[in-house]
């Protein structure tokens, strides 16, 4: 049973904070001084950005997961005399993940990156708010159980299993009761252009989601439709559902976020403007609501709201994403994998964007279907995937 935190100040950390979700976090939190209190905050390079934010939410710990760029973080963090340890590294990420102090931690870190943090959080039984979808698509039955384990409570940001979790019944999904689960996507920036121009596809134009402000590698999934794939295997871990009762919806304004179909025929939708601060308020909040600083819906102004469905030929990789749901645990790791080189490479111009399919495909077909029980079997699998993929790439150039 969960206790309302109404009347008590929850310390949360932030990891991943420089980036959109966490600083969209961090909007939310100081519009509530009296409710949360900012322990900790962690990024990657961009130390700088993570000392401004030190300066106004006063944390006691930074943390950066980069080697080079830590001695920057120590010298900037004296020279504004900041009263906060810095730290560096994976240790250092679990550590403000699991501390005794925190209460709620955002896990905002993008790519498999996030993982260990995350469990770290999860394993110390913490409300885990949890953006980084790709700990859940790599780790999928081992972080649930390891929910169950520890207690935690895990509450999904992403903007459409956010809006399953409200649609759904208080118990969860019922086979009994529901028909579907129906997992938007507004289809990206492509959802219209020529598929023969594909191949010609540049960072800049993949990066400008018609919606939604989002990190880069996010951005680049929305484009491809991984991003729906990662939230379809994601949607099966959280919910504890199969594949056949998922059905992705093309809804190119992104104002539903997600619905749930029953067995009577209705259908509930949550909507809201595409601003991560509704997701992001309601599971810092959950069971209560409080402000975020989004604007309401004008229902005026929403005269064509449409749903369409999903162009696999188009969108490649969001078929094989849904493959590789039914295909299992390593099918899911080496895909993340697998993409995360792809997307790194892309925006470095050095693949095309089409190529982001074929490498991704390629490194799952190689992909044997061995069981997954450890983390240490996790990181094995993304590893080799990994190194697969950054080969493969090499008889495409
Ligand atoms: P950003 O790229 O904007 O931010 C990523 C954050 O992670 C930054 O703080 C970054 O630090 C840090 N980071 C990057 N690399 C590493 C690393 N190797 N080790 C530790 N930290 C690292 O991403 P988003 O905020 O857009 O996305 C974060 C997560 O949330 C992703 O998993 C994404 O899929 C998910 N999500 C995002 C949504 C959105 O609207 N943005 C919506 C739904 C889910 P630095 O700034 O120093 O690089
Ligand atoms: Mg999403």
């Amino acid at each position: 049973m969960i206790q309302s935190n109404a009347n008590t100040t929850q310390n949360i950390t932030v990891l991943g904070a420089t980036g959109s979700i966490g600083l969209s976090t961090l909007d939310v939190v100081s519009r509530h001084p009296e409710k949360y209190r900012v322990f900790a905050l962690s990024c990657h390079s961009r130390v700088k950005e993570l000392v401004e934010l030190a300066k106004i939410h006063q944390p006691k710990h930074l943390v950066t997961s980069s080697k080079a760029d830590y001695p920057k973080l120590k010298a900037y963090s004296e020279e504004t005399g900041l009263a906060c340890q810095v730290h560096l590294g994976n240790d250092a990420l679990c550590m403000i993940a699991a501390d005794e102090e925190v209460q709620v931690v955002m896990a905002a870190i993008v790519g498999a990156a996030g993982l260990l943090p995350t469990h770290a959080a999860v394993q110390a039984g913490k409300r885990v708010l949890l953006a980084n979808k790709e700990s859940l698509v790599m780790s999928g039955n081992l972080f649930m159980d390891a929910v169950q384990q520890s207690g935690a409570v895990l509450l999904p940001v992403d903007s459409e299993h956010n809006a399953i979790f409200q649609c759904l019944p208080q118990q969860g999904f019922c086979q009994k009761s529901i028909r579907k689960i129906l997992l938007t996507g507004s289809g990206g920036p492509f959802l219209q252009r020529d598929l023969a121009t594909f191949a010609d596809i540049t960072p800049e134009q993949a990066c400008k989601h018609p919606n939604w402000s989002m990190g880069q590698k996010i951005s680049v999934d929305s484009a491809t439709m991984m991003n729906k794939g990662l939230e379809f295997i994601e949607a099966c871990y959280l919910f504890g559902v199969a594949g056949d009762d998922i059905e992705v919806v093309i809804h190119p304004q992104s104002i539903v976020h997600s619905m749930v179909q029953y067995a009577d025929g209705s259908v509930l939708a949550q909507m809201g403007q595409p601003d991560m601060r509704t997701p992001i308020a309601h599971t810092l909040a959950w069971p209560e609501r409080i402000e975020s600083g989004v604007a309401s819906l004008d229902f005026s102004q929403l005269t064509d709201l449409q749903f369409l469905k999903p162009d696999f030929a188009r969108f490649p990789c969001l078929q094989l994403a849904i493959d590789c749901a039914y295909k299992g645990q390593a099918a899911t790791t080496a895909l993340n994998a697998a993409n995360e080189v792809a997307v790194a490479a892309f925006l470095a111009r050095k693949i095309r964007y089409t190529d982001i399919f074929k490498l991704c495909l390629a490194t799952v077909e190689q992909t044997p279907d061995n069981k997954l029980s450890s983390l240490a079997d996790i990181l094995e699998c993304d590893k080799h995937s990994r190194l697969f993929a950054t080969n493969y790439m090499e008889t495409l150039l």
